[in-house]
C-alpha cells in the first residue's frame, strides 16, 4: 500500500490531542486500555493508527464524587494511567516535560500528558496540587460545570463566580510549579479572572466557537482572542453538541474543520489546537474514532490549508505552550 503526502505529513508530524476520557473506560468499564477494543474511541493500538504522538488523559470526577472523596477518585484514575506506562514501558510514556514528547516521537511511542479535569481532587490545599505535581499531573482544569473550591463552572449561570481566593493562590502556585491551566468548562468569569491572573500562557483544551455554534462550553471571539493574544492555544473538540447544537447528531467532520477554519481566520494560526473528547462524548459518525485522524489532516491539506499550518494544529501549537510552561 503507498502512502500519500498527507499521510506522509501527519506521521511524520507531533499529533497531540488535548483531551480524553479514556482512564474512566480502564476503571469504570473494565476496557484495558492497552489493547485493541471496538468499544469506545482510544486504546494504546488506535492512538498508534492515528498517528498521535503525545495524547492529554483526564482524570475527570464524577459528579458523585465532587463533594466527597474527590482526591482519592483523582488519584484511583492517575493510578491507572501510570499502570498502563508501567505495564507497557516500550509502548507508553508519561510526558512531564516538552522533551519527553519529542523522545517518544523518535522512539515511536505515545506520549500521555496527565490532567485533572476540575480542582474538586486538590481538596482545597495547594500541598495535594504539588503532590499531583510530583506524580507527574501537568494539565489542571479549575473546575468541571459545577463550583469548585477553586473556580465557578460554566453551570453556575445564577451565581456567575470567578476564581476564588484559593483559586488565585492555585492559579500562581501552578504558574510556579509549570503546571498547565485549563479554561475549558470554566464560567466566562472564570475564564476573565485567569486570564488577568496568570502570568503563563493558559490552554482551553476542549472548548468550539461560539460563533459557529451557540452553547455554553463554546468560547466567544474575545475570550478566544485573549487566549491567544496571551500565547495560549484552543482546542477544537469533536463533542457532537458543541459542533451543532440545534442537531447534535447532524454533526460531521466538515464542522469541526469549520470550526478550524474559524478560529484559524479569527485567532490566527499559532493559538488553534486539538481535543477531541474522545470516550468523553458522541463524536460525529465519520469521526467515530481516534484513528480518523489522519483522515482530517488530508482534508486539512484538501482544504488548502499549508503543511506548516496544518503541523501547528495537529500538535506544534501544543508542544510550544507545554514546553513553554511545563519546562523543554
Ligand atoms: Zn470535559
Amino acid at each position: 500500500m503507498s502512502t500519500t503526502p498527507a499521510q506522509e505529513l501527519h506521521f511524520d508530524a507531533i499529533v497531540i490531542d488535548g483531551h480524553c476520557d479514556s482512564i474512566g473506560e480502564q476503571l469504570d468499564q473494565g476496557r484495558w486500555l492497552g489493547e485493541r477494543s471496538s468499544k469506545g474511541h482510544i486504546d494504546l493500538p488506535r492512538l498508534r493508527d492515528g498517528g498521535v504522538t503525545a495524547q492529554f488523559f483526564a482524570c475527570y470526577v464524577p459528579i458523585a464524587f465532587q463533594r466527597h472523596g474527590a482526591t482519592v477518585q483523582a488519584l484511583d484514575r492517575l493510578d491507572q494511567l501510570l499502570r498502563l506506562a508501567d505495564q507497557l514501558p516500550g509502548e507508553l510514556v508519561l510526558a512531564r516535560r516538552a522533551g519527553d514528547i519529542r523522545l517518544a516521537k523518535t522512539e515511536n511511542k505515545v506520549a500521555a500528558i496527565a490532567g485533572l479535569e476540575g480542582a474538586e481532587a486538590l481538596d482545597g490545599s495547594i500541598g495535594v496540587l504539588r503532590q499531583f505535581y510530583r506524580l507527574g499531573v501537568r494539565n489542571l482544569g479549575l473546575a468541571w460545570n459545577y463550583r469548585s473550591a477553586a473556580c465557578d463552572g460554566v453551570s453556575e449561570s445564577r451565581s456567575n463566580g470567578g476564581l476564588t481566593q484559593f483559586g488565585v493562590k492555585v492559579v500562581e502556585e501552578c504558574n510556579r510549579l509549570g503546571m498547565l491551566i485549563d479554561l475549558s468548562h470554566l464560567s466566562p468569569a472564570g475564564v476573565d479572572d485567569v486570564l488577568n491572573t496568570s502570568l503563563q500562557p493558559v490552554i482551553a483544551s476542549h472548548s468550539n466557537a461560539r460563533a459557529l455554534c451557540d452553547h455554553p462550553r463554546n468560547l466567544t471571539d474575545a475570550q478566544m482572542e485573549a487566549i491567544a493574544v496571551r500565547g495560549g492555544v484552543v482546542g477544537v473538540t469533536f463533542v457532537d453538541a458543541f459542533l451543532n447544537a440545534r442537531n447534535p447528531s447532524r454533526a460531521t467532520m466538515e464542522d469541526v474543520i469549520a470550526h478550524i477554519e474559524y478560529m484559524l481566520a479569527r485567532i490566527g494560526p499559532d493559538a488553534v489546537a486539538i481535543g477531541s473528547d474522545f470516550d468523553g462524548c458522541n463524536t460525529p459518525a465519520d469521526l467515530p474514532d481516534v484513528t480518523a485522524y489522519p483522515r482530517l489532516t488530508a482534508r486539512l491539506l484538501d482544504r488548502g490549508h499549508s503543511p506548516a499550518v496544518v503541523r501547528k494544529v495537529l500538535g506544534g501549537n501544543l508542544l510550544r505552550v507545554f514546553s513553554s510552561v511545563c519546562g523543554e
